[in-house]
């Protein structure tokens, strides 16, 4: 789960983490807000009306779900479940909101809170990007600045100076992740297998401390 604020470069690191990596995918959320120019149904969201997007809150469509900015975001259930199904690590770009949801409901995730550099940079991507209008650029710095007092919940947190290096670390942080013991479903198994497999090798050896 990367989270950062608008502008802080998580969507990027997203997209290069897929480009470089089979094993991630991204789960796309659904939203209300009009589509940007450039922006893909069914590839940056799904976009959804007011009420289709209530309708699947009451159907208990999504894993989490949040407001922002006037408009309504979701992770769908489905997305995670294809994206497990086909055994991926999957990627939420989610606000803070949603973020704590899903760190409730799914305590396995990793949580990475993506910074950017410094406060000029956060205003000169955003201003940059030429996608939102002058207020609401307002709203989402004001939004960022409450944002930024909740980096403390997350796993980890990534500076998001350069941005090879920034997707390096996640990178990094999803192959350690992936490391750790209770994460590692056949764990009995793979020792059982090596363990018969000394016992017969140091029995052919001749060996009388073999291993019982
Ligand atoms: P944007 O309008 O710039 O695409 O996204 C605005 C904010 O909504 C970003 O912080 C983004 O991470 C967040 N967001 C995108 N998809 C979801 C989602 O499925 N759930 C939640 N809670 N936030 C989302």
């Amino acid at each position: 789960m990367l989270s950062s604020p608008s502008g802080g470069g998580k969507s990027t690191i997203a997209r290069h983490l897929l480009d470089a990596r089979e094993d991630v995918t991204y789960s796309v959320s659904a939203t209300t807000r009009g589509k940007r120019p450039g922006e893909e149904e069914g590839r940056h969201y799904h976009f959804l009306s007011r009420s289709e997007f209530e309708r699947r809150v009451a159907a208990d469509e999504f894993a989490e779900w949040a407001e922002y900015e006037g408009n309504l975001y979701g992770t769908l259930r489905s997305e995670v479940e294809r994206g497990l199904g086909s055994g991926r690590h999957v990627v939420l770009d989610i606000e803070v909101a949603g973020a704590r949801q899903v760190r409730k409901r799914f305590p396995d995730s990793v949580q990475v809170f993506v910074l950017p550099p410094s406060a000029s940079e956060l205003i000169h991507r955003l201003t940059g990007r030429n996608t939102e209008p002058k207020d609401a650029i307002a709203r989402r710095l004001a939004i960022a600045s409450q944002e930024l007092m909740a980096a403390a919940e997350y796993d980890y947190v990534v500076v998001n100076d350069d941005v090879v290096e920034a997707v390096a670390q996640v990178a990094a942080i999803l192959d350690v992740e992936a490391r750790r013991v209770r994460r590692i479903a056949n764990l009995n198994v793979v020792i059982d297998n090596l363990r018969k497999d000394l016992t017969g090798l140091s029995e052919r050896l001749g060996g009388s401390d073999a291993p019982a």
